[in-house]
Protein backbone atom coordinates (compact mmCIF):
# COMPACT_ATOMS: atom_id res chain seq x y z
CA UNK A 1 0.00 0.00 0.00
CA UNK A 2 1.48 3.55 -1.04
CA UNK A 3 1.27 6.34 1.73
CA UNK A 4 -1.54 8.65 0.89
CA UNK A 5 -1.72 12.58 1.27
CA UNK A 6 -4.33 15.20 0.30
CA UNK A 7 -3.15 18.69 -0.24
CA UNK A 8 -5.43 21.06 0.38
CA UNK A 9 -5.12 24.53 -1.21
CA UNK A 10 -7.57 27.45 -2.33
CA UNK A 11 -5.15 27.68 -5.64
CA UNK A 12 -2.96 25.25 -7.73
CA UNK A 13 -1.35 25.67 -11.01
CA UNK A 14 -2.99 25.45 -14.09
CA UNK A 15 -6.09 25.57 -12.95
CA UNK A 16 -6.06 28.87 -10.48
CA UNK A 17 -3.25 31.04 -9.72
CA UNK A 18 -2.99 34.43 -7.63
CA UNK A 19 0.52 34.03 -6.23
CA UNK A 20 3.23 31.58 -5.42
CA UNK A 21 1.23 29.26 -3.57
CA UNK A 22 -0.18 27.81 -6.33
CA UNK A 23 3.00 27.03 -8.00
CA UNK A 24 4.01 25.28 -4.96
CA UNK A 25 0.98 22.98 -4.41
CA UNK A 26 0.98 21.33 -7.96
CA UNK A 27 4.91 20.95 -8.08
CA UNK A 28 4.79 19.37 -4.83
CA UNK A 29 2.82 17.10 -5.48
CA UNK A 30 4.44 16.00 -8.65
CA UNK A 31 7.66 15.86 -6.42
CA UNK A 32 5.62 13.59 -3.79
CA UNK A 33 4.31 11.27 -6.35
CA UNK A 34 7.76 10.99 -7.84
CA UNK A 35 8.66 9.54 -4.21
CA UNK A 36 6.26 7.31 -4.52
CA UNK A 37 3.86 9.25 -2.57
CA UNK A 38 -0.01 8.55 -3.65
CA UNK A 39 -0.14 12.69 -2.89
CA UNK A 40 -3.49 14.52 -4.43
CA UNK A 41 -4.99 17.61 -4.41
CA UNK A 42 -8.11 18.94 -3.13
CA UNK A 43 -9.33 22.22 -3.77
CA UNK A 44 -12.01 24.52 -4.35
CA UNK A 45 -14.01 24.02 -8.02
CA UNK A 46 -14.14 28.02 -9.23
CA UNK A 47 -16.12 28.22 -12.18
CA UNK A 48 -12.41 28.86 -14.21
CA UNK A 49 -10.94 25.66 -12.83
CA UNK A 50 -13.62 23.65 -13.97
CA UNK A 51 -13.85 24.81 -16.97
CA UNK A 52 -9.50 24.46 -17.42
CA UNK A 53 -9.75 20.58 -16.05
CA UNK A 54 -12.98 20.25 -18.58
CA UNK A 55 -10.97 21.51 -21.69
CA UNK A 56 -8.07 19.68 -20.80
CA UNK A 57 -8.03 17.08 -23.68
CA UNK A 58 -5.25 15.31 -21.99
CA UNK A 59 -7.49 14.11 -19.67
CA UNK A 60 -10.68 11.72 -18.82
CA UNK A 61 -13.87 14.12 -18.15
CA UNK A 62 -14.24 15.09 -14.70
CA UNK A 63 -15.84 12.57 -12.65
CA UNK A 64 -18.96 13.42 -10.33
CA UNK A 65 -18.65 11.69 -6.78
CA UNK A 66 -20.97 12.30 -4.29
CA UNK A 67 -20.74 13.95 -1.17
CA UNK A 68 -22.94 12.19 1.49
CA UNK A 69 -22.84 15.29 3.86
CA UNK A 70 -24.55 18.99 3.40
CA UNK A 71 -21.85 21.40 3.83
CA UNK A 72 -22.22 24.68 6.00
CA UNK A 73 -23.12 25.99 2.38
CA UNK A 74 -25.37 23.62 1.73
CA UNK A 75 -25.63 20.39 -0.77
CA UNK A 76 -22.27 20.09 -2.79
CA UNK A 77 -20.12 17.28 -4.93
CA UNK A 78 -16.51 16.70 -5.58
CA UNK A 79 -15.41 16.73 -9.32
CA UNK A 80 -12.75 14.05 -9.55
CA UNK A 81 -9.80 14.49 -12.31
CA UNK A 82 -6.13 15.07 -12.87
CA UNK A 83 -4.06 18.36 -12.79
CA UNK A 84 -3.72 19.22 -16.41
CA UNK A 85 -0.32 18.58 -17.94
CA UNK A 86 0.93 16.00 -14.42
CA UNK A 87 -0.04 12.96 -13.50
CA UNK A 88 -1.43 14.46 -9.99
CA UNK A 89 -5.35 13.37 -8.96
CA UNK A 90 -7.39 16.55 -8.45
CA UNK A 91 -10.51 17.04 -6.53
CA UNK A 92 -12.67 20.08 -7.23
CA UNK A 93 -15.68 20.67 -4.80
CA UNK A 94 -17.95 22.02 -6.38
CA UNK A 95 -20.66 24.63 -4.79
CA UNK A 96 -22.97 27.42 -5.86
CA UNK A 97 -20.85 29.36 -4.51
CA UNK A 98 -17.69 28.56 -5.74
CA UNK A 99 -18.65 27.94 -9.00
CA UNK A 100 -20.29 31.73 -9.68
CA UNK A 101 -16.17 32.65 -9.01
CA UNK A 102 -13.48 33.72 -11.70
CA UNK A 103 -9.98 34.46 -12.06
CA UNK A 104 -9.86 36.61 -8.52
CA UNK A 105 -11.47 33.34 -5.94
CA UNK A 106 -11.10 36.03 -3.04
CA UNK A 107 -12.03 39.35 -4.31
CA UNK A 108 -15.12 40.46 -6.54
CA UNK A 109 -14.61 43.04 -9.20
CA UNK A 110 -14.88 46.12 -6.89
CA UNK A 111 -11.88 44.71 -5.19
CA UNK A 112 -13.41 44.00 -1.95
CA UNK A 113 -13.54 40.49 -0.05
CA UNK A 114 -16.35 38.23 -1.32
CA UNK A 115 -18.93 38.49 1.93
CA UNK A 116 -19.19 34.57 1.50
CA UNK A 117 -15.91 33.78 1.88
CA UNK A 118 -15.86 32.34 5.83
CA UNK A 119 -18.45 29.75 4.53
CA UNK A 120 -16.97 29.32 1.35
CA UNK A 121 -13.90 28.02 3.33
CA UNK A 122 -15.62 26.26 5.92
CA UNK A 123 -17.12 24.60 3.17
CA UNK A 124 -13.29 23.22 1.62
CA UNK A 125 -12.84 22.21 5.58
CA UNK A 126 -15.80 20.16 6.34
CA UNK A 127 -15.52 18.50 2.87
CA UNK A 128 -11.68 17.70 3.52
CA UNK A 129 -12.97 15.83 6.83
CA UNK A 130 -16.09 13.87 4.81
CA UNK A 131 -13.07 12.65 2.62
CA UNK A 132 -10.49 11.50 5.56
CA UNK A 133 -13.41 10.26 7.16
CA UNK A 134 -14.24 7.80 4.34
CA UNK A 135 -17.29 9.43 3.82
CA UNK A 136 -16.79 9.29 0.19
CA UNK A 137 -15.51 7.24 -3.03
CA UNK A 138 -11.56 8.66 -2.17
CA UNK A 139 -10.00 6.29 -0.11
CA UNK A 140 -9.02 8.44 3.01
CA UNK A 141 -5.72 9.62 3.53
CA UNK A 142 -3.21 9.17 6.01
CA UNK A 143 -1.87 12.99 5.92
CA UNK A 144 -4.29 15.53 5.56
CA UNK A 145 -1.72 18.70 4.44
CA UNK A 146 -3.35 22.08 5.23
CA UNK A 147 -2.51 25.49 3.40
CA UNK A 148 -2.66 28.89 5.02
CA UNK A 149 -6.18 29.87 6.40
CA UNK A 150 -8.39 28.68 4.04
CA UNK A 151 -7.75 25.06 5.11
CA UNK A 152 -7.00 26.29 8.16
CA UNK A 153 -10.58 24.75 10.00
CA UNK A 154 -9.56 21.07 8.84
CA UNK A 155 -7.11 20.37 11.46
CA UNK A 156 -9.57 21.31 14.18
CA UNK A 157 -12.49 20.01 12.51
CA UNK A 158 -10.40 16.47 12.24
CA UNK A 159 -9.86 16.77 16.27
CA UNK A 160 -13.37 17.57 16.99
CA UNK A 161 -14.56 14.08 14.87
CA UNK A 162 -12.65 12.46 16.53
CA UNK A 163 -10.52 10.81 13.75
CA UNK A 164 -7.15 10.69 15.26
CA UNK A 165 -5.69 8.23 12.43
CA UNK A 166 -5.01 11.20 9.89
CA UNK A 167 -2.38 13.00 10.74
CA UNK A 168 -2.54 16.77 9.98
CA UNK A 169 -0.42 19.47 9.10
CA UNK A 170 -0.66 23.75 8.65
CA UNK A 171 1.92 25.11 6.11
CA UNK A 172 1.99 28.46 6.45
CA UNK A 173 2.80 30.61 3.07
CA UNK A 174 1.63 33.94 4.01
CA UNK A 175 0.91 34.26 8.15
CA UNK A 176 -0.60 38.04 7.18
CA UNK A 177 -3.81 36.16 5.83
CA UNK A 178 -5.65 35.07 8.50
CA UNK A 179 -9.33 34.56 7.26
CA UNK A 180 -10.96 36.36 11.03
CA UNK A 181 -14.79 36.37 10.56
CA UNK A 182 -17.44 37.39 13.22
CA UNK A 183 -17.80 34.78 16.06
CA UNK A 184 -21.61 35.02 15.27
CA UNK A 185 -21.02 33.10 12.36
CA UNK A 186 -19.62 30.09 14.35
CA UNK A 187 -23.29 28.09 13.48
CA UNK A 188 -23.42 28.72 10.58
CA UNK A 189 -19.97 27.58 9.91
CA UNK A 190 -20.85 24.62 11.45
CA UNK A 191 -18.35 25.35 14.49
CA UNK A 192 -19.79 24.03 17.89
CA UNK A 193 -19.62 27.38 20.23
CA UNK A 194 -18.31 25.09 23.56
CA UNK A 195 -15.19 26.16 25.33
CA UNK A 196 -12.58 24.06 23.30
CA UNK A 197 -13.72 25.82 20.40
CA UNK A 198 -13.67 29.12 22.01
CA UNK A 199 -9.86 28.20 23.15
CA UNK A 200 -9.12 27.41 19.85
CA UNK A 201 -10.82 29.69 17.04
CA UNK A 202 -10.81 32.88 18.91
CA UNK A 203 -8.73 35.67 18.10
CA UNK A 204 -9.73 39.41 19.51
CA UNK A 205 -13.57 38.07 19.53
CA UNK A 206 -13.02 36.79 15.99
CA UNK A 207 -13.08 32.98 14.94
CA UNK A 208 -9.34 32.93 13.28
CA UNK A 209 -9.52 29.95 10.75
CA UNK A 210 -5.87 30.04 11.14
CA UNK A 211 -5.94 30.31 14.41
CA UNK A 212 -7.44 26.65 14.50
CA UNK A 213 -5.44 24.94 12.35
CA UNK A 214 -2.16 26.73 14.15
CA UNK A 215 -3.23 24.93 17.50
CA UNK A 216 -4.33 21.86 16.54
CA UNK A 217 -2.30 20.85 14.16
CA UNK A 218 0.17 17.63 14.24
CA UNK A 219 2.91 19.67 12.52
CA UNK A 220 3.26 23.55 11.63
CA UNK A 221 5.38 24.12 8.68
CA UNK A 222 6.58 27.49 7.13
CA UNK A 223 8.60 27.51 3.94
CA UNK A 224 12.00 29.10 4.93
CA UNK A 225 14.55 29.03 7.90
CA UNK A 226 14.35 32.73 8.36
CA UNK A 227 10.70 33.38 7.90
CA UNK A 228 10.18 30.57 10.67
CA UNK A 229 12.29 32.80 12.88
CA UNK A 230 10.22 35.70 11.87
CA UNK A 231 7.32 34.62 12.94
CA UNK A 232 7.66 34.07 16.26
CA UNK A 233 8.22 38.02 16.48
CA UNK A 234 5.97 40.48 16.86
CA UNK A 235 7.38 42.22 13.99
CA UNK A 236 6.63 39.38 11.44
CA UNK A 237 4.04 37.46 13.59
CA UNK A 238 1.11 39.66 12.88
CA UNK A 239 -0.68 39.14 16.23
CA UNK A 240 -0.12 35.10 15.84
CA UNK A 241 3.58 35.03 17.99
CA UNK A 242 2.09 34.22 20.89
CA UNK A 243 0.39 30.62 19.28
CA UNK A 244 3.32 30.10 16.96
CA UNK A 245 5.87 30.62 20.71
CA UNK A 246 3.20 28.03 22.26
CA UNK A 247 3.69 25.54 19.39
CA UNK A 248 7.23 25.87 18.50
CA UNK A 249 8.33 22.66 19.31
CA UNK A 250 5.32 21.50 16.36
CA UNK A 251 7.16 24.09 13.78
CA UNK A 252 9.43 23.79 11.29
CA UNK A 253 10.89 25.26 8.25
CA UNK A 254 10.62 23.42 4.79
CA UNK A 255 12.41 25.49 2.22
CA UNK A 256 10.16 25.74 -1.47
CA UNK A 257 11.71 24.49 -4.46
CA UNK A 258 10.98 25.66 -8.08
CA UNK A 259 10.02 24.19 -11.05
CA UNK A 260 13.28 24.27 -13.17
CA UNK A 261 11.69 22.53 -16.30
CA UNK A 262 8.90 25.96 -16.09
CA UNK A 263 11.59 27.98 -15.64
CA UNK A 264 14.35 27.31 -17.68
CA UNK A 265 16.29 29.80 -20.02
CA UNK A 266 17.46 26.58 -22.04
CA UNK A 267 13.82 25.36 -23.25
CA UNK A 268 11.22 28.26 -22.36
CA UNK A 269 8.35 27.38 -24.69
CA UNK A 270 7.23 30.87 -24.23
CA UNK A 271 10.52 32.74 -25.37
CA UNK A 272 11.58 33.22 -29.20
CA UNK A 273 15.67 32.69 -28.05
CA UNK A 274 16.94 29.89 -25.57
CA UNK A 275 19.94 30.41 -23.24
CA UNK A 276 22.37 28.94 -20.57
CA UNK A 277 24.95 30.20 -18.62
CA UNK A 278 27.88 29.75 -21.16
CA UNK A 279 25.78 31.19 -23.82
CA UNK A 280 24.40 34.66 -23.40
CA UNK A 281 23.52 35.40 -26.84
CA UNK A 282 19.74 34.86 -25.90
CA UNK A 283 19.37 36.78 -23.09
CA UNK A 284 20.84 39.78 -25.47
CA UNK A 285 18.02 39.14 -27.69
CA UNK A 286 14.84 38.47 -25.56
CA UNK A 287 16.21 41.86 -24.14
CA UNK A 288 15.57 43.19 -27.12
CA UNK A 289 12.02 40.84 -27.19
CA UNK A 290 11.43 42.54 -23.89
CA UNK A 291 11.96 46.25 -25.34
CA UNK A 292 9.52 45.67 -28.27
CA UNK A 293 6.75 44.10 -26.10
CA UNK A 294 6.96 46.71 -23.32
CA UNK A 295 7.20 49.34 -25.93
CA UNK A 296 10.89 50.98 -24.87
CA UNK A 297 12.59 52.89 -26.91
CA UNK A 298 15.52 52.61 -28.34
CA UNK A 299 15.39 48.77 -28.67
CA UNK A 300 19.15 48.72 -27.56
CA UNK A 301 20.27 45.84 -25.48
CA UNK A 302 22.76 48.11 -23.78
CA UNK A 303 20.10 49.91 -22.13
CA UNK A 304 20.21 48.88 -18.15
CA UNK A 305 16.58 46.96 -17.89
CA UNK A 306 15.22 46.70 -14.32
CA UNK A 307 12.28 44.66 -14.30
CA UNK A 308 9.05 44.58 -11.46
CA UNK A 309 6.84 41.50 -11.58
CA UNK A 310 4.91 41.33 -8.29
CA UNK A 311 1.38 41.92 -6.75
CA UNK A 312 0.83 44.94 -6.36
CA UNK A 313 0.60 45.60 -2.46
CA UNK A 314 1.61 47.00 0.90
CA UNK A 315 3.31 43.86 1.27
CA UNK A 316 5.62 44.69 -1.88
CA UNK A 317 6.50 47.62 -0.84
CA UNK A 318 4.63 49.08 -4.24
CA UNK A 319 4.43 52.39 -2.15
CA UNK A 320 8.05 53.09 -1.88
CA UNK A 321 8.58 51.47 -5.04
CA UNK A 322 6.67 54.26 -6.67
CA UNK A 323 8.13 57.37 -4.33
CA UNK A 324 11.96 55.79 -5.37
CA UNK A 325 11.85 55.44 -9.19
CA UNK A 326 11.41 58.67 -10.75
CA UNK A 327 15.07 59.67 -8.71
CA UNK A 328 16.48 56.79 -10.17
CA UNK A 329 14.86 57.19 -13.78
CA UNK A 330 16.16 60.78 -13.61
CA UNK A 331 19.59 59.71 -12.60
CA UNK A 332 20.03 56.93 -15.23
CA UNK A 333 18.72 58.35 -18.18
CA UNK A 334 19.85 55.08 -20.55
CA UNK A 335 17.92 52.98 -17.99
CA UNK A 336 14.63 51.85 -18.94
CA UNK A 337 11.65 49.69 -16.59
CA UNK A 338 9.60 46.88 -17.18
CA UNK A 339 6.73 46.59 -14.23
CA UNK A 340 4.11 43.40 -14.73
CA UNK A 341 1.30 43.22 -12.11
CA UNK A 342 -2.08 43.91 -10.33
CA UNK A 343 -3.20 44.56 -7.00
CA UNK A 344 -4.34 47.28 -5.15
CA UNK A 345 -5.72 50.19 -7.52
CA UNK A 346 -3.76 53.11 -6.45
CA UNK A 347 -0.43 51.58 -6.90
CA UNK A 348 -1.90 50.05 -10.34
CA UNK A 349 -2.73 54.04 -11.04
CA UNK A 350 0.46 55.00 -9.52
CA UNK A 351 2.54 52.50 -12.05
CA UNK A 352 0.27 53.41 -15.28
CA UNK A 353 1.20 57.72 -14.20
CA UNK A 354 4.54 56.86 -14.38
CA UNK A 355 4.44 55.41 -17.74
CA UNK A 356 3.12 58.49 -18.59
CA UNK A 357 5.52 60.93 -17.31
CA UNK A 358 8.36 58.68 -18.88
CA UNK A 359 6.83 57.37 -22.22
CA UNK A 360 9.09 54.72 -24.13
CA UNK A 361 11.05 54.62 -20.83
CA UNK A 362 8.82 52.69 -18.24
CA UNK A 363 6.45 50.11 -20.13
CA UNK A 364 3.86 48.87 -17.64
CA UNK A 365 1.38 45.79 -18.17
CA UNK A 366 -1.55 45.62 -15.33
CA UNK A 367 -3.09 42.14 -15.01
CA UNK A 368 -1.60 38.76 -14.61
CA UNK A 369 -0.22 37.72 -17.41
CA UNK A 370 2.02 34.16 -17.80
CA UNK A 371 3.64 35.02 -21.18
CA UNK A 372 4.73 38.07 -20.12
CA UNK A 373 6.41 37.05 -16.71
CA UNK A 374 8.73 34.70 -18.62
CA UNK A 375 9.63 37.73 -20.80
CA UNK A 376 10.58 39.55 -18.20
CA UNK A 377 12.43 37.01 -16.05
CA UNK A 378 14.19 36.82 -19.48
CA UNK A 379 15.45 39.81 -20.42
CA UNK A 380 15.53 42.50 -17.98
CA UNK A 381 18.91 42.65 -16.24
CA UNK A 382 17.61 43.64 -12.52
CA UNK A 383 14.48 42.49 -10.56
CA UNK A 384 13.66 44.80 -8.22
CA UNK A 385 11.82 42.50 -5.45
CA UNK A 386 11.02 44.81 -1.99
CA UNK A 387 9.16 43.24 0.22
CA UNK A 388 8.17 44.17 3.96
CA UNK A 389 8.32 40.53 4.63
CA UNK A 390 8.50 37.15 2.73
CA UNK A 391 7.76 33.94 3.47
CA UNK A 392 10.01 32.21 0.34
CA UNK A 393 10.07 34.56 -2.58
CA UNK A 394 9.56 32.38 -5.50
CA UNK A 395 9.73 35.38 -8.25
CA UNK A 396 13.32 36.64 -7.39
CA UNK A 397 14.29 32.50 -7.68
CA UNK A 398 12.71 32.42 -11.07
CA UNK A 399 14.66 35.83 -12.73
CA UNK A 400 18.02 33.97 -11.30
CA UNK A 401 17.37 31.06 -13.16
CA UNK A 402 17.77 33.58 -16.54
CA UNK A 403 20.33 35.55 -15.36
CA UNK A 404 18.82 38.75 -13.92
CA UNK A 405 20.15 39.70 -11.30
CA UNK A 406 17.45 40.28 -7.69
CA UNK A 407 17.72 43.64 -5.41
CA UNK A 408 15.48 42.48 -3.05
CA UNK A 409 14.70 43.50 0.62
CA UNK A 410 16.38 41.25 3.57
CA UNK A 411 13.97 39.56 5.31
CA UNK A 412 11.98 35.87 5.44
CA UNK A 413 13.43 33.33 2.55
CA UNK A 414 14.74 35.77 0.35
CA UNK A 415 17.90 36.32 3.03
CA UNK A 416 17.97 32.54 2.34
CA UNK A 417 17.94 32.18 -1.08
CA UNK A 418 19.95 35.05 -2.34
CA UNK A 419 23.79 35.87 -1.41
CA UNK A 420 24.15 39.51 -0.90
CA UNK A 421 27.35 41.08 -2.94
CA UNK A 422 28.05 42.75 0.13
CA UNK A 423 28.08 39.72 2.19
CA UNK A 424 30.29 37.74 -0.39
CA UNK A 425 32.67 40.89 -0.84
CA UNK A 426 33.87 40.74 -4.79
CA UNK A 427 30.95 38.84 -7.16
CA UNK A 428 33.02 36.27 -7.80
CA UNK A 429 32.82 34.62 -4.67
CA UNK A 430 29.17 33.27 -4.81
CA UNK A 431 27.22 36.88 -4.92
CA UNK A 432 23.64 36.11 -6.58
CA UNK A 433 22.23 39.47 -5.69
CA UNK A 434 21.82 42.82 -3.86
CA UNK A 435 19.75 42.83 -0.24
CA UNK A 436 19.00 45.50 1.60
CA UNK A 437 17.28 46.54 5.01
CA UNK A 438 14.77 48.91 5.66
CA UNK A 439 11.68 50.62 4.05
CA UNK A 440 12.37 54.06 2.89
CA UNK A 441 12.95 55.29 -0.12
CA UNK A 442 16.88 55.94 0.49
CA UNK A 443 16.95 52.59 1.37
CA UNK A 444 15.95 51.26 -1.89
CA UNK A 445 17.77 53.95 -3.88
CA UNK A 446 20.34 53.10 -2.28
CA UNK A 447 20.15 49.16 -3.58
CA UNK A 448 19.53 49.78 -7.16
CA UNK A 449 22.35 52.16 -6.96
CA UNK A 450 24.81 49.57 -5.55
CA UNK A 451 23.15 47.16 -8.38
CA UNK A 452 23.82 49.74 -10.78
CA UNK A 453 27.46 49.89 -10.06
CA UNK A 454 27.71 46.61 -10.39
CA UNK A 455 26.81 46.55 -13.85
CA UNK A 456 29.41 49.03 -14.90
CA UNK A 457 31.44 46.25 -14.18
CA UNK A 458 31.08 43.67 -17.01
CA UNK A 459 33.66 40.45 -15.26
CA UNK A 460 31.61 41.37 -11.78
CA UNK A 461 28.24 41.57 -13.04
CA UNK A 462 29.25 37.87 -15.00
CA UNK A 463 30.51 36.58 -12.56
CA UNK A 464 27.31 37.33 -10.33
CA UNK A 465 24.89 35.97 -13.32
CA UNK A 466 26.48 32.58 -13.00
CA UNK A 467 26.08 32.09 -9.51
CA UNK A 468 22.71 32.83 -10.06
CA UNK A 469 21.78 30.72 -12.30
CA UNK A 470 23.46 27.99 -10.96
CA UNK A 471 21.78 28.85 -7.85
CA UNK A 472 19.99 25.08 -7.14
CA UNK A 473 16.15 24.65 -5.60
CA UNK A 474 15.65 21.80 -6.46
CA UNK A 475 11.55 20.93 -5.80
CA UNK A 476 12.68 16.80 -4.88
CA UNK A 477 14.65 18.15 -1.40
CA UNK A 478 11.81 19.78 -0.53
CA UNK A 479 9.24 16.89 -1.33
CA UNK A 480 11.56 14.50 0.85
CA UNK A 481 11.72 16.67 3.78
CA UNK A 482 7.73 16.65 3.71
CA UNK A 483 7.97 12.84 3.86
CA UNK A 484 10.05 13.12 6.71
CA UNK A 485 7.81 15.65 8.46
CA UNK A 486 4.67 13.41 7.28
CA UNK A 487 5.99 10.21 8.68
CA UNK A 488 6.94 11.79 12.07
CA UNK A 489 3.40 13.19 12.45
CA UNK A 490 1.72 9.61 10.86
CA UNK A 491 -0.50 7.48 13.07
CA UNK A 492 1.79 4.37 14.03
CA UNK A 493 0.23 2.14 11.39
CA UNK A 494 1.05 4.47 8.60
CA UNK A 495 4.36 5.27 9.81
CA UNK A 496 6.34 2.67 7.34
CA UNK A 497 4.69 3.54 5.01
CA UNK A 498 6.17 6.58 4.71
CA UNK A 499 9.24 5.83 6.81
CA UNK A 500 10.25 3.64 3.36
CA UNK A 501 9.79 6.32 1.21
CA UNK A 502 12.71 8.27 2.78
CA UNK A 503 14.98 5.48 4.36
CA UNK A 504 17.64 7.83 5.36
CA UNK A 505 16.03 10.81 6.43
CA UNK A 506 19.01 12.41 5.97
CA UNK A 507 17.23 15.93 4.91
CA UNK A 508 17.37 17.87 7.94
CA UNK A 509 14.25 19.31 9.16
CA UNK A 510 15.31 22.84 10.31
CA UNK A 511 13.80 23.30 14.44
CA UNK A 512 12.39 26.70 14.27
CA UNK A 513 13.66 27.02 17.71
P1 LIG B 1 3.62 35.88 -3.49
O1 LIG B 1 3.20 34.46 -3.37
O2 LIG B 1 3.76 36.61 -2.20
O3 LIG B 1 2.82 36.67 -4.48
P2 LIG B 1 6.03 34.84 -4.79
O4 LIG B 1 7.13 35.63 -5.42
O5 LIG B 1 6.44 33.73 -3.90
O6 LIG B 1 5.12 35.90 -4.05
O7 LIG B 1 5.12 34.21 -5.93
C1 LIG B 1 4.44 35.01 -6.85
C2 LIG B 1 4.07 34.17 -8.06
O8 LIG B 1 3.11 34.86 -8.83
C3 LIG B 1 5.23 33.93 -8.98
O9 LIG B 1 5.00 32.71 -9.67
C4 LIG B 1 5.13 35.11 -9.95
O10 LIG B 1 5.75 34.86 -11.19
C5 LIG B 1 3.65 35.21 -10.10
N1 LIG B 1 3.13 36.52 -10.46
C6 LIG B 1 2.89 37.58 -9.65
N2 LIG B 1 2.32 38.60 -10.34
C7 LIG B 1 2.19 38.17 -11.61
C8 LIG B 1 1.66 38.75 -12.81
N3 LIG B 1 1.14 39.97 -12.82
N4 LIG B 1 1.67 38.01 -13.93
C9 LIG B 1 2.18 36.75 -13.93
N5 LIG B 1 2.70 36.14 -12.84
C10 LIG B 1 2.70 36.84 -11.69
Amino acid sequence: MQARVLLVSSEAVPLVKTGGLADVITALAVSLRKLDIDASILMPGYGVAVAHAEADATTAPLQPLALPRDLPGGPARLLRGVMPGTDVPVLLLDTGRFHQRSANPYIDQSGNEFSDNAICFADLAHAAVAICAGETAVPAPHVVHANDWHAGLIPFLLKTAGLNHVASMLTIHNLAFQGNYDWALAGQLGLDRDAQAMSSLEYWGKISFLKAGLQHADCVTTVSKTYAQEILTPRFGYGMEGVLNERRAALRAIPNGIDSKVWNPEADPLLRHSFNVGDMRGKTLSKCDLQDMFGLLPVDPFAPIVGIGSRMSHQKMADVVLQTLPTVLDRHERMQLVVLGCGERSYEEGFLDLACRYPGRVGVHIGYDEERAHALHAGCDMLLHPSRFEPFGLTPLYAMRYGTIPIASRVGGLTDTIADVGMHGPAGRGASGVLFDGETARDMEAAIERAFALHQDAGAWRAMQRNAMHTDFDWQTAAAAYVDAYAAIAATEAKPLFARKAPDARVALEQAA
